[in-house]
């Protein structure tokens, strides 16, 4: 085991990229290797295994590609729907958005169910689509990051399967495998897409997805040639099977070290302490932890229940006067990175704590609890500035100026134009001002 230890950092707790292991970067730094030597094909293979034991299944067909989550909307586009055919987007924020945006460009026709801010599309919604229009795919979003906002991914495939068994179940899961519990052959999932930054804990880079034999046959049976030439899983797929038979192949070249850093992140999580299942639990009581911890600040959090609350991110309102600008800065400088908003409507109003990986799962870390000081001090610091210097200013500063004959002498900066306390000030007008300006703020 090496003893390379990263730099020392500013903490990421963003919805990824996350913090990564020591080890997972040092895999990362491996020596130039060739993508079709006899060593490096059981790295890319044993990526292939242990992701199927990451998402509890046994047939799957993995994809690993080098890109990021964004490519597996692609691939999904390109592959799997042909053009004119109807998709369905269960659309809980941002990246449900960006998924349409994404079918619609390879021509599918798309249907979406908004959910309302801060909740997840209902079963009985999705069930009502469904026996409207015949659908190939229907996508949903399982960790919106934009939102924090968690579906019920069984829910969901267990609807799809009752009512419209042939459509195929795809879920963005970007931002939920590996801090979410996933199980993709009990589910009946037909695809689960996800990328290596977030709760995975390796560097971006790379897009893996996983694909049901059925799903599969779906491809295979297109009458329409596929919409893509380098997601195409025509060119992919003959990669995976050699890759993981052990016989070299070629079609693009794979990011050789990002899959080192994906197989010893994939070795920490199936075959080290905690266990997968013990690792989904640690997301959640973190998660809890960090949520009551907000909640006791006075912060309201977006989803609109717990039910629909992801365990790898928390997402808040700003408190009431306050803004990104008095909580993020402040952060950063007390060396802890956090994410602003992301959805369209709401993004100034709100920001996101990501706690997946080693944030989560390693105590020792004590990387959630420094979050909640920091918060906590910046909060405090934001709060008082806010009441020291605007109220007591304008309120004070205009009883002075009616009290004394001739103002002490400086600058009312705040003003518009800037007003100068001397000997030829006008009250009336200074006072006119002040009053502007206290009443445009709402302050006293
Ligand atoms: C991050 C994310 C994506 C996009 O992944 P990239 O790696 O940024 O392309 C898609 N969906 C969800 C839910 C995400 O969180």
């Amino acid at each position: 085991m090496s003893t390379f230890k990263q730099e020392p950092h500013k903490l990421l707790v963003i919805p990824g990229p996350i913090e990564v292991t020591d080890e997972v970067l040092y895999a990362n730094a491996h020596p130039s290797m060739s993508h079709v030597s006899a060593d490096f094909i059981p790295v890319f293979g044993d990526c292939i295994r242990m992701l199927r034991e990451l998402l509890f299944t046994q047939d799957a067909q993995p994809f690993l590609i080098a890109g990021s989550g964004t490519l597996g909307w692609d691939q999904v586009a390109a592959n799997l729907v042909e053009p004119g055919e109807n998709a369905l987007v269960l659309n809980s924020g941002y990246f449900g958005d960006s998924f349409s945006d994404c079918l619609r460009t390879y021509g599918a026709k798309v249907d979406e169910i908004v959910a309302p801010f801060g909740d997840a599309v209902s079963l009985s919604e999705l069930e009502a689509a469904l026996k409207q229009k015949k659908y190939k795919v229907v996508t949903f979003t399982h960790v919106d990051t934009s939102t924090g906002v968690l579906s019920d991914a069984k829910g969901i495939a267990a609807t799809v399967k009752k009512v419209s068994p042939d459509t195929l179940v795809i879920a963005d899961c970007v931002c939920s495998v590996a801090s979410e519990e996933i199980r993709f052959d009990d589910w009946g999932l037909d695809v689960v897409l996800t990328a290596s930054q977030k709760g995975l804990g390796t560097p971006p880079g790379l897009s893996i997805l996983v694909a049901s034999q059925k799903a599969i046959k779906v491809f295979e049976t297109r009458a329409s040639p596929v919409t893509s030439y380098y997601g195409s899983w025509k060119k992919w797929l003959p990669i995976m099977k050699a890759y993981e038979s052990g016989t070299p192949a070629y079609f693009a070249t794979p990011p050789v070290n990002l899959i080192y850093a994906f197989n010893t992140a994939l070795k920490q999580i199936t075959k080290q302490s905690p266990s997968i299942e013990e690792r989904f639990r640690l997301h959640r009581e973190t998660s809890a932890r960090l949520k009551h911890a907000v909640e006791e600040l006075g912060l309201k959090q977006l989803p609109v229940k717990s039910s629909v609350a992801a365990n790898g991110m928390t997402a808040c309102y700003f408190p009431d006067g306050l803004t990104a600008a008095d909580i993020i800065p402040p952060l950063l400088k007390k060396d802890i990175v956090i994410a602003a908003g992301l959805h369209k409507d709401y993004k100034l109003k709100y920001f996101r704590i990501g706690h997946m990986g080693i944030s989560a799962i390693d105590s020792t870390r004590r990387d959630v609890d420094k979050v909640i000081a920091a918060l906590k001090e910046s909060l405090a610091e934001a709060q008082a500035g806010k009441n020291a210097s605007e109220p007591v200013l304008v309120g004070d500063l205009e009883a002075g100026l009616r009290r004394w004959p001739a103002p002490p002498p400086g600058v009312l900066p705040m003003l518009s134009p800037p007003i100068t306390l001397d000997a030829n000030l006008d009250l009336t007008a200074t006072v006119t001002a002040l009053r502007r300006f206290a009443d445009m703020r709402q302050i006293g």
